[in-house]
């Protein structure tokens, strides 16, 4: 049942240009239905849709609507939505079988919520949706019976060791984290890093969102909650291995001990590649994994002192409810503080914890009642940063 036409969220970010390249790739055997991303970069959107005629356009930046119109005018016709509003309804109405999100942040969730309802199956790169409204997405999708795909390397990685092994032969999962830029440097290094630091991952070429948060190791929290909630297994039986190599995407554990890894070369157009192409493998563009030039592998435990952002996750995943949500828009609010400069690296930890004791917990929230949480988190992320 390998997709023939996809809708793709975000196609001017780091995962949008590679989902793009796969298509290339693929030859026409996946045709673009509908394509949406911010609109900073209106030069690279309006080229995609010059290149892959998609029958829907949104922009999010919805003062460029008239000028990506233009641009495009001699090249493509059709109909094209913008704003926060114009996002759910491509996601729902563009005639596609899957709806692959890209988007950064709590901003993925509410068109996720669109495609699940409209029926569409989705491959999801953006894991703050899961984080964020886990609970909601897989309800419906349930309903729906319609299938949420991992993009995210690990959950990926999981995904295919799993092969629908049924929920009561697995023990464990275990998700691959390469440690990122601050494997090695002391809590105090930490503390005082810039964002020209934390920027520089060893391992990744990524979006800056997702760098910082690997620095930080939040982005393996939020892993852990994203697992959670896409193969419905309890916290306690999802642990974090450092493996500074990404050569092992992550690991399944079985009940009678055996142990299933994924291996791959470090490049996320594989992951895209199988989430479109599933339940089918084709040949891919990616250069072959070399293990004889390889080395050692290693695998070490985190360290949960010197990355606190981990156990915060941990802790916002097990209570449920609304503590994500609002763990996600306090994050969200940090990262971005800390790329404007305005806070070290050490100071995004304890932002969380600020607004986290400051949370007062809801079960089974709604997606309005998450928003209003996240515009919460948000709010009081920038008072604690303000004050510090
Ligand atoms: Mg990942």
């Amino acid at each position: 049942m390998a997709f023939q036409s996809l809708t793709l969220l975000g196609s001017t970010g780091s995962i949008g240009r590679q989902t793009l390249d796969v298509l290339r790739h693929l030859k026409g055997r996946i045709r673009l239905a509908g394509i949406s991303a911010g609109g900073r970069d209106l030069e690279l959107l309006a080229q995609q849709v010059v290149e892959f005629q998609p029958e829907m356009v949104h922009i999010g930046d919805e003062s460029r609507l008239g000028e990506l119109r233009a641009r495009v005018m001699t090249h493509w016709s059709g109909p094209m939505f913008a704003g926060a509003e114009g996002l759910a309804r491509i996601a729902a109405e563009a005639p596609a079988d899957v709806v692959l999100i890209a988007t950064v942040g709590w901003a993925g969730l509410p068109p996720a919520m669109a495609a699940i309802e409209a029926g569409r199956a989705i491959a999801l790169a953006n894991k703050e949706a899961l984080v964020c409204g886990g609970t909601l997405l897989t309800g419906a999708a349930r309903t729906r019976n319609v299938p949420i795909l991992p993009v995210d390397s690990e959950h990926s990685a999981i995904f295919q060791c799993l092969h629908s092994s049924p929920r009561n032969e697995i023990r464990k999962l275990i998700l691959t984290c390469s440690g990122g830029p601050f494997l090695n440097s002391t809590k105090e290094q930490i503390d005082v890093a810039d964002a020209d630091v934390t920027l520089r991952h060893p391992r990744w070429k990524m979006g800056n969102k997702v760098t910082i948060d690997s620095a930080t190791l939040m982005n393996k929290g939020f892993e852990v909650i994203e697992a959670h909630h896409l193969f419905g297994i309890p916290y306690d039986n999802i642990e974090v291995v450092i493996h500074p190599q990404s050569v092992v995407h992550s690991l399944v554990e079985f009940v009678d001990g055996s142990v299933l890894a994924q291996l791959g070369p470090t490049d996320m157009r594989l992951p895209i590649q199988y989430a479109l192409t599933y339940p089918e493998r084709f040949p891919s563009q990616i250069e072959a994994l070399n293990l004889g030039k390889m080395g050692s592998l290693t695998f070490d435990d985190p360290d949960h002192g010197r990355f606190p952002a981990l156990s915060l996750a941990y802790a916002a995943g097990r209570a449920g409810g609304t503590a994500p949500c609002v763990l996600n828009a306090a994050n969200e609010v940090a990262v971005q503080l800390h790329m404007e400069g305005r806070i070290a690296c050490g100071a995004i930890p304890r932002i969380l914890r600020g607004v986290m004791e400051q949370h007062r917990h809801e079960q089974a929230p709604s997606l309005e009642k998450l928003q209003t949480w996240d515009r919460w988190g948000r709010d009081a992320a920038a008072n604690i940063a303000a004050a510090l």
